[in-house]
């Protein structure tokens, strides 16, 4: 059969499946199933294995067990909380057991007296017996048989009976024909069983084993269909882009200026984006260094090359104070080259913004740095042909394509110092290229890290304070509170208060957040840059990319609520020179989570590292910002812990010719939010 009308089959609607009619298809459809296929790929939420069960004598507190036997009595009735309690006496072989269930009012109606059941739950006690449920089933006589059973996440209506026997009618009726998309020899290399035993497993395991293998299969396919897909979106994607020739000695001019040489690692990626901004073909590439790393110089070449060849280029950076750097700095690297630089962002005047604007469309501004403000609509350029996005992961994907858009396809560059792994990257980003700047700049000595309980606070600001004597500077950061900017800002006032009216009082002290006014921030940004201000207490507002070299010192309290990416950023505030620096984790830890975090923060200053243990931590969903890239669309892989299956997937999909599987790969993912970087 061909795949075409194999797929239209496996896509009919599931109306038409015995059992299902308009009232089921209803339910089916909320929970986002329409066809076969769909039932096919709707994955059991856990299992029950109905051949494993303790009797009364055998509980053991605290642990899980499941039982089975004759229900002898139900009794339903209300904490005076409100709560509702079901209890019911189930009789084992040996003796009675009682079985709780909590706030399940519409059990009383299933739970009956002179019923047979299975349970499995936590035992409570053992004196007497009694097991609070998580998992039940009656034993109806017809389909009940030992076994492992799915258990599938539900809507009101549809029981886990109804699911069986769906997904056992799917599987007889489509199973045979379902196709094939890896040949004998690529499942022997991959060490993956066939689709049809793996379908068939996943929702009807024979055992652990071959559950394990249902499994690794159909993440595998799923992970290898997404990285079809996506490649298919990279090519819609790959327009021609602009030719980046050099028509002045402006590059070369930047570089006998710089006063460092280039660490073997920045002049490698330095190679890599400028052959790209040489090829037609537009270039699509993420800069990954760790904090400190020295990306902006990078940043700073490809705009000159830019600009030697006649093109403008923009910067956009996540929060003022960083643009407002950025746009120091390059004006440092570039300026005196007669590059020229204009700085945009929200809080300028009506009448420099105009100017600003007007300039940028004539061409005679060169390179625009700037915050959100330079993807509003009447921002145009004359001819833009770079963009760079700092701090990528700070923005969506629409901003970037915002500012992008605002060029004739001009070549992208996006940086960030969360460290990525490669299969990670592209399976978010499909057809992104990376460089990575894997080399510090010498002299780096590897910041000191040390957790101390509160109750140590007062040694943790007398060395800051000695750090100052000796001619150095300190920040300390804030408790981040996640409910309100209000209180993270009120949290800073009140240390700022604390901290300039006791132990610094000799010295100048300064405040940063985020609802200053742009001058204000900027002022005290000025200040402290200069040394004037010898402390700086923040919000998370420095957290990224702020540079001040003789800052040795970074305090953060109240460690234990920041996640692991982030401790590591606000740390990279400082070892930013052949100083010596340190970092205090001031933080009263509750969790094993978060002890976790400041264990690995003591052990480790590599980025790379830390956000490996970030994701075994937390787990996928949030890192990144993942979501927005169309990841939680994959059901069954699990990026966290599938990177080496997800490498394999990658390796595989370029063996397949996706073009012969559309009709298969649009089946499974027919639209992919947000994918595509333009
Ligand atoms: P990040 O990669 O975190 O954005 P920056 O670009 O801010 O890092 O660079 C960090 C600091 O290192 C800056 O002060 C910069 O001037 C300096 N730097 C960058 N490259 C070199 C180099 N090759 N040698 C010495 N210092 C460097
Ligand atoms: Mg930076």
């Amino acid at each position: 059969m061909l795949l075409g009308e194999t797929m239209d089959k496996l896509l009919e609607k599931v109306q038409y499946l015995k059992g299902v009619g308009p009232q089921r298809s209803r339910l089916l459809a909320k929970l986002g199933i329409h066809s076969p296929f769909d039932l096919l790929w709707y994955f059991p939420r856990t299992y029950i294995d109905r051949s494993s069960f303790q009797t009364a004598s055998q509980l053991i507190p605290g642990e899980q067990a499941g039982i089975m036997g004759t229900i002898l009595a139900v009794r339903s009735s209300r904490t005076r909380r409100g709560m509702t309690v079901l209890a019911a006496v189930v009789e084992t072989q040996d003796g009675p057991v009682q079985a709780v269930w909590f706030n399940q009012p519409f059990l009383a109606d299933i739970i009956k007296t002179g019923r047979r059941v299975w349970l499995s739950g936590k035992v409570k006690s053992i004196l007497p017996p009694e097991i609070h449920v998580s998992e039940y089933e009656l034993m109806e006589e017809e389909d009940w048989a030992p076994g492992i059973v799915p258990v599938y996440s539900t809507t009101e209506g549809l029981s886990q009976r109804v699911w069986r026997s769906l997904l056992s009618q799917v599987l007889e009726k489509y199973l045979p024909d379902y196709p094939e998309i890896l040949d004998h020899n690529q499942r022997q290399r991959f060490a993956l069983c066939s689709i049809q035993e793996a379908l068939a497993n996943i929702h009807f395991p024979a055992d652990r084993s071959a559950y394990k293998q249902a499994r690794q299969r159909l993440a595998f396919e799923e992970l290898m269909l997404f990285l079809l897909r996506l490649q298919e979106l990279s090519q819609e994607d790959s327009r021609p882009g602009l030719i980046h020739r050099e028509k002045t000695d402006l590059v070369q001019k930047v570089k006998d200026r710089l006063p460092y040489q280039l660490t073997p690692a920045q002049q490698k990626v330095v190679q890599e984006i400028f052959a790209d901004m040489e090829s037609p073909r537009m270039m699509n590439r993420l800069l990954q260094g760790d904090v400190g790393a020295g990306k902006t110089v990078v940043a700073a070449l490809a705009m000159a090359k830019a600009v030697a060849s006649g093109y403008q280029a923009a910067l956009m950076a996540p929060t003022e104070i960083l643009a407002g750097q950025h746009g120091q700095a390059l004006y440092e690297v570039l300026g005196e080259s007669g590059i020229r630089l204009a700085l945009l962002t929200g809080s300028i005047t009506a009448a420099q913004r105009g100017e600003i604007l007007y300039y940028t469309r004539q061409g005679e501004i060169d390179v625009l740095i700037g915050t959100h403000a330079l993807i509003q609509d009447d921002v145009r350029f004359a001819n833009l042909g770079l963009v760079v996005i700092d701090e990528q992961h700070r923005f969506g994907v629409r901003q970037r394509a915002a500012l992008a858009a605002k060029g004739d396809n001009p070549d992208v560059l996006v940086m960030t110092a969360t460290p990525i792994p490669r299969t990670l990257a592209l399976t978010a980003y499909g057809n992104l290229e990376m460089s990575v700047i894997d080399q510090l700049p010498p002299g780096r000595k590897p910041v000191k890290t040390k957790y101390l309980p509160y109750k140590q606070r007062a040694k943790a600001y007398d060395f800051a304070r000695q750090q100052i004597t000796a001619g150095r500077q300190v920040y300390v950061v804030c408790p981040l509170v996640e409910e309100s900017e209000k209180q993270d800002i009120q949290a800073a006032v009140d240390l700022y208060e604390e901290l300039r009216t006791s132990i610094f009082r000799d010295y100048e002290v300064g405040l940063l957040h985020g609802r200053l006014r742009q001058a204000d921030k900027e002022q005290v940004m000025q200040r402290f840059k200069k040394g004037e201000l010898k402390l700086l207490v923040s919000t998370t507002v420095v957290e990224v990319g702020v540079d001040v070299a003789n800052a040795t010192v970074m305090i953060i309290e109240h460690a234990e609520r920041f996640g692991l990416s982030q401790l590591h950023q606000l740390r990279g505030r400082v070892g930013r020179s052949a100083l010596q620096s340190y970092c205090i984790l001031l933080a009263e830890p509750h969790t094993d989570e978060s002890r976790q975090r400041l264990r690995a923060m003591e052990a480790s200053n590599d980025g790379f590292f830390l956000a490996q243990q970030d994701l075994l931590i937390r787990g996928p969903g949030d890192f990144w910002g993942v979501r927005q890239h169309g990841l939680d669309q994959l059901k069954i892989a699990n990026l966290a812990k599938d990177l080496d299956l997800a490498e394999k997937a990658r390796q595989c999909s370029r063996e397949i010719d996706a073009a012969s599987w559309y009709e298969y790969i649009h089946a499974r993912f027919p639209v992919i939010e947000g994918t595509a970087m333009n």
